[in-house]
């Protein structure tokens, strides 16, 4: 089979690996559709993982062989699936902490989703691969589920309320899925904010209330406009850099929410007065990757057509064009998802 593996930043090769052998509990997948991620394009660019490596974790595909003992597929199921599994037993999972298992990132699908077929494991069978139901949802959109589970599990993370004013800072795939997040589940006003136009253009077609760029001199006057001087209920910051959180914390207003989303490089500082969070009471919260409950809760959303995913697909690409897709995603101007679809 092919995959594409890392070897440095820019560099991925396309290399024959032999098919996964499956044991008993396990499963082989063929795979139609895997996104580019964000975080594969941070692991790439920053050098966090080893030469050889397979990236790619959003995977939807059909099972092409099970083991022994797998009572819950059988092949030829269409499936979507997400890369880590917690326990469900320990001291971290029982309080829904569940990214934070200890064994949540010991297993893995194997070799990784830039791959023509993965193996996975028991513990992926048991709690984070889903069937997709609705025969009219397409691989492509069944490979959100483990981004949007994750954009769940955040913006679950805030005392949402109906009608309450959310901000998003960062208009790429991340932030538009929690943009149609917003709309959803009928927040009050939805502003995001981007430097990219495209992006801004992108966001008012799926229905923020104002698309702006925070460096545009007339930022505040526009938010006093709409009556959000105050600052808002949620913000929510899906970029990597210390200077939007610090942005996202100046803007929560009363009793706000800032929901840490996004990784930052190594060492990358944030500076905030505690005295704005004491005086108004802000809550910051992390929220790091998704667990089954939340897969299930987005692929629900998929197949329901609530969250109309497949506007965010820019590109569908082939296996020798990981590198070339994840330096895309990472300069973040003519791109949104970019789809790999590896066995075409
Ligand atoms: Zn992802
Ligand atoms: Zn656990």
């Amino acid at each position: 089979m092919k995959v594409a593996a890392y070897y440095g930043p820019g560099l991925f090769k396309v290399e024959e690996r032999p098919l996964p052998e499956i044991g008993d509990g396990e499963m082989l997948v063929k795979v139609i559709a895997v996104g580019i991620c964000g975080t594969d394009v941070h692991k790439a660019v920053h050098q966090t993982v080893k030469a050889g490596t397979v990236l790619g974790h959003e995977v939807a595909g059909i099972v092409e062989r099970v083991g022994k003992d797998v009572t819950k597929f059988k092949v030829r199921d269409r499936v979507a699936l997400a890369h880590h599994a917690p326990c469900m037993t320990c001291h971290q999972c029982l309080k829904n902490h569940h990214s934070l298992c200890d064994q949540y990132l010991k297993n893995n699908i194997f070799p990784g989703g830039f791959s023509q077929y993965v193996k996975v494991l028991p513990e992926h069978v048991r709690g984070t691969i889903y069937p997709i139901t609705n025969d009219s949802t397409t691989f492509e959109e069944a490979a959100f589920m483990e981004p949007l589970a994750c954009c769940v599990r955040g913006f679950h993370a805030l005392d949402f309320q109906e009608g309450d004013t959310v901000l998003i800072i960062g208009a790429g795939p991340i932030g538009l899925q929690h943009l149609m997040l917003a709309c959803a589940f009928n927040a009050g006003k939805v502003v995001i904010t981007d430097l990219n136009p495209d992006r801004l253009r992108v966001a008012k077609t799926l229905g923020a209330d104002l698309a702006l760029n925070p460096q545009a001199k007339d930022f505040q006057a526009i938010l006093q406009s709409v009556g959000l001087a105050d600052g808002f209920d949620h913000v929510i910051v899906t970029v990597g850099v210390g200077a939007l959180y610090e942005q996202g914390v100046s803007l929560a207003g009363k009793g706000g929410n800032v929901l840490v989303f996004a990784e930052t490089p190594k060492g990358q500082k944030m500076t905030i007065e505690p005295n704005s969070i004491y005086s108004k009471e802000l809550r910051i919260v992390g929220s790091y990757s998704s667990s089954p409950k939340h897969l299930q809760e987005a692929l629900e959303l998929i197949e329901s057509g609530r969250i109309p995913v497949k506007t965010l697909i820019s590109d569908r690409v082939p296996l020798e064009q990981v590198g070339e897709g994840i330096e895309r995603s990472h300069k973040a101007t003519d791109c949104l998802k970019i789809m790999v679809i590896p066995n075409q």
